[in-house]
């Protein structure tokens, strides 16, 4: 036990065996909701096929949304990133998660991360404009110009996240309001 969590990221030894020893200590069904819910991770949850979210049904609740604006999509690498926009509340549009950034040092190019079928959606028609989310690290900035002269070469409007954001910051660690600023004062890509 103490061996799996300690391969978790940031779960060293130590905590590893505080974890162990409170599930030793707790009921039987209180661990093995555990157990049940880590099984329940790896057999239920799989990709969205439109927009690679996590999910258990396909399309995802985000996707199959009939309020939700299918002509806005908003792009972000992680779907941790979706789930941190949506507390929000201040996006009504959909989503397309890259599965990463664009690392040429670490072999990550464009056939690596979802793109083909991001700009497949967007040649599809419907889409008036693509939001780019990617995190304000050098990588992300990198992504967000990749895709935008792809998409810009398919007539696509393209905006960005406001640059309100602090640089090298990832979505996850950012407020809400610092969020909601990022998604309302979106802007072109000033090329
Ligand atoms: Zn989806």
């Amino acid at each position: 036990m103490v061996r799996e969590l300690s391969r978790l990221p940031g779960i060293g030894k130590r905590s590893a065996e505080r974890f162990t020893f409170a599930l030793l200590k707790q009921p039987a069904e209180e661990a093995l909701a555990l157990a049940d819910a880590i099984r329940d991770l790896k057999q239920k949850v799989r990709h969205c096929s439109r927009c690679f979210n996590v999910t258990e049904s396909d399309p995802c609740a985000i996707c199959a949304d009939p309020r939700r604006d299918q002509g806005v999509i908003l792009v972000v690498e992680q779907p941790g990133d979706v789930a941190t926009l949506e507390t929000t509340g201040s996006y009504h549009g959909v989503y397309h998660v890259l599965m990463g950034r664009l690392a040429p040092l670490e072999g990550l190019g464009p056939g690596e991360l979802n793109i083909q079928p991001l700009l497949d959606r967007v040649r599809g028609g419907q889409v008036r404009e693509v939001i780019l989310g990617t995190n304000p690290t050098l990588e992300g900035d990198g992504t967000a110009l990749y895709l935008a002269q792809s998409l810009e070469k398919m007539g696509a409007q393209v905006t960005r996240l406001a640059r309100g954001l602090p640089t090298g910051a990832s979505l996850d660690v950012l407020s809400k309001a610092v969020l909601a600023d990022a998604i309302h004062g979106r802007q072109g890509m000033g090329r």
